[in-house]
């Protein structure tokens, strides 16, 4: 069985990118575009991670984190904050969210498949 990614991002050509990186990888991938979308596809189906884009329409990523982390469920479900802010303190205020780990974008592709592999061992 491969393993299952939620990924949600806003932006279509990082959505594809992403999704991209993770097939080839042989991750079985669903992506939403809103925070909102992820806290409603969290109850439909199970993942392994949740790859959290920070910079959404409606609620943001880290308010997306905060509800997860709120469920029993979801309180130790890896989450990876894809962000576009480089901005020292923000990261802070990312990680007090709940995410498990951070990366920014742009994306390097070997670095975000070693830090999914350490994070679902
Ligand atoms: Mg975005």
């Amino acid at each position: 069985m491969s393993r299952k990614i939620l990924v949600v991002e806003d932006n279509p050509d990082n959505m594809k990118l992403v999704t991209w990186i993770l097939e080839d990888d042989h991750y079985e991938v669903t992506g939403v575009c809103s925070g909102e979308a992820c806290l409603e596809q969290v109850q439909r189906d199970t993942y392994d991670a949740v790859l959290m884009d920070i910079s959404l329409p409606g609620i943001d990523g880290k308010e997306a984190t905060r509800r997860l982390r709120a469920m029993d469920q979801f309180r130790a479900l890896p989450i990876i904050a894809l962000t576009a802010h480089a901005i020292k303190g923000e990261d802070d205020d990312i990680r007090a969210a709940g995410v498990t780990d951070l990366i920014t974008k742009p994306l390097d592709e070997d670095q975000l498949l070693k830090r999914l592999r350490e994070l679902m061992t």
